[in-house]
């Protein structure tokens, strides 16, 4: 589902990407870890073409994200149709993002609505379907202030998964909560997961990682120390900068 091959990021003369390759098969739930500036972040966003990549190669479902390939060379995909790559990989973020003046079931169908024209009974069926799926039916009409931060962060899940995305990439969905919001949103991340959603993971929930990760990927200075399956990798880790890292974290 998603193929990175030696990707490179540059920000002028700052390489935050050093080389990424790996590989995320359709169903899979690929954790990632490292430290503050590392370039996680810049991973995922240049997987949805947030950023685009400097050199090397990244594949979403078989497509090359962002270009299309014709005899050797790479072409700038056209605006229109790197919006349709982006629109089919969610993304939840670590600040939720919400839209303050609708409510959580305005803020659902939203996208459904503009982007997709879905009809809005239609968008609003869903909608409900999807807020029940995260245990927010009852506050179908709240506005985001009137929830909590793990709430919200499940509306957020609940607004990316009305599109129907192949692919759902997460950025530290749980660091801004308080410690005791922060089992609801995995629950839900989970069950995502049971159902057989790809997902590529940025957090330091290493009890997620390793209970619901199928890999596990340690990367520091944008380039991946350490990768395997989460108990072996958490057990066993390899290199120094990864057991440094872990022990700080655990
Ligand atoms: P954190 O754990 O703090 O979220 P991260 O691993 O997600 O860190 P990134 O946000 O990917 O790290 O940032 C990696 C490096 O790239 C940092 O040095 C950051 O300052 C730099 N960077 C990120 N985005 C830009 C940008 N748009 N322009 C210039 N530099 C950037
Ligand atoms: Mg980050």
């Amino acid at each position: 589902m998603v193929r990175a091959d030696r990707v490179h990021k540059n920000f002028g003369a700052l390489r935050v990407l050093n080389g990424i390759s790996l590989e995320v098969h359709r169903g899979e739930v690929l954790c990632l870890i490292g430290p503050s500036g590392s370039g996680k972040s810049t991973f995922l966003r240049c997987i949805n073409h947030l950023e685009q990549v400097s050199a090397g190669r990244l594949y979403v479902a078989g497509e090359l994200v962002g270009y299309r390939e014709k005899a050797g060379r790479l072409y700038e995909l056209h605006p229109r149709d790197a919006a349709r790559q982006r629109r089919e990989i969610g993304m939840v973020f670590q600040h939720f993002n919400l839209f303050p003046h609708r409510t959580a079931l305005g803020n659902v169908i939203e996208a459904p609505m503009q982007v997709k024209k879905v009809r809005k009974a239609t968008a609003t069926a869903r909608a409900k379907e999807l807020l029940d799926r995260v245990g927010l039916a009852d506050k179908a009409n709240a506005y985001p202030a009137q929830l909590s931060g793990g709430q919200q962060q499940r509306v957020a899940i609940a607004r990316a998964l009305a599109m129907d995305p192949k692919l759902m990439l997460f950025d530290e969905p749980t660091s801004a909560l308080d410690p005791e919001l922060v089992g609801e949103v995995l629950t839900v991340m989970r069950e995502l997961a049971d159902s057989g959603m790809t997902m590529v993971v940025v957090t330091h929930e290493m009890g997620f990682a390793r209970e619901v990760g199928d890999q596990l990927v340690f990367m520091d200075q944008g380039v991946v120390v350490e990768a395997g399956a989460p108990a072996d990798l958490l057990a066993a880790p390899r290199h120094d900068r990864t057991k440094e890292f872990l022990s700080r974290l655990l």
